[in-house]
């Protein structure tokens, strides 16, 4: 019998992986790891037999994933009902170079949620979700942004999609060639990948020159605090 994860998310058939099960895992730490890191999450979901997935801002705090956006848009409107989501998020680490054609892959840390959303209509609760994903984007700005006023909060859809089950999958090393391609001629290894920030172009109708701050200079994009 294999040895209970601590503090796993549940996983069911849907979620079991099936191919490279090694790479698998399902604790909270790794999970929310790669989606603290994350700023992008595809979010997939059928209103028939047409699926969509859609590309969206996030926020995770404890075992919830906070989406926003337009009321009127599809996305916001179908969740809303709290239909089956399936929320990916992805992180090219590395491009691996094998000698053969076909051990040429990828490092990476993903995640697949399974869950189902629902609207936050508390403005309270709303506005501290906006402040969260703010945060989330850009640590130290939702201090010095201005609130979003009533009329906002009101004309903004915040769903809260609780993660039912999650896994991530991991891919870290080398090229795993054939022992008998080992002797191929070519260069073989990985090409590291990450998201790096360029210098910060100030808007041009700021009143004055002013130096971008800190946050904005020496932004990163690697492991958040967590927003318990
Ligand atoms: C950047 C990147 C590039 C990839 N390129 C390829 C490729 O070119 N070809 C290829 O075959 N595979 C690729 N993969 C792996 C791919 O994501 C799948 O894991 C794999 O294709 C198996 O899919 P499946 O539906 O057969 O898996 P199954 O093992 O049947 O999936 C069962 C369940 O496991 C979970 N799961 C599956 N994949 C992932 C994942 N990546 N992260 C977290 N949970 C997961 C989901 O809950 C899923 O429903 C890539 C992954 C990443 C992140």
């Amino acid at each position: 019998m294999s040895k209970p994860i601590p503090d796993a998310y549940p996983t069911s058939p849907r979620s079991e992986l099936k191919r490279a099960p090694e790479r698998g895992r399902t604790d909270r730490a790794t999970v929310h790891a790669i989606l603290d890191e994350g700023l992008v999450a595809h979010v997939g979901f059928a209103t028939g037999p047409q699926p969509f997935v859609i590309p969206s801002a996030y926020v995770r705090i404890g075992d919830v994933l906070y989406l926003h956006g337009s009321p009127a848009g599809r996305k916001m409107r179908q969740l809303g009902k709290g239909i089956p989501v399936c929320v990916t998020v992805t992180h090219v680490d590395g491009l691996v170079l094998g000698r053969s054609a076909l051990h040429h892959s990828m490092n990476y840390r993903s995640v697949v949620i399974f869950g189902s959303a629902r609207p936050v209509d508390d403005l309270e609760e709303k506005k501290r979700v906006l402040e969260a994903l703010v945060e989330h984007v850009v640590p130290g700005r939702a201090a010095e942004a201005r609130e979003p006023n009533e009329t906002e909060l009101k004309f903004t859809r915040v769903l809260a999609l609780t993660i039912e089950e999650a896994t991530a999958k991991v891919r870290t090393g080398p090229p795993r060639d054939d022992e008998e391609d080992l002797g191929h001629p070519i260069w073989a290894g990985v090409i590291p990948l990450s998201l790096a920030a360029g210098d910060p172009v100030t808007d041009p109708r700021l009143p004055a020159v002013e130096e971008a701050p800190s946050y904005a200079k020496e932004y990163r994009r690697g492991p958040s605090p967590p927003l318990e």
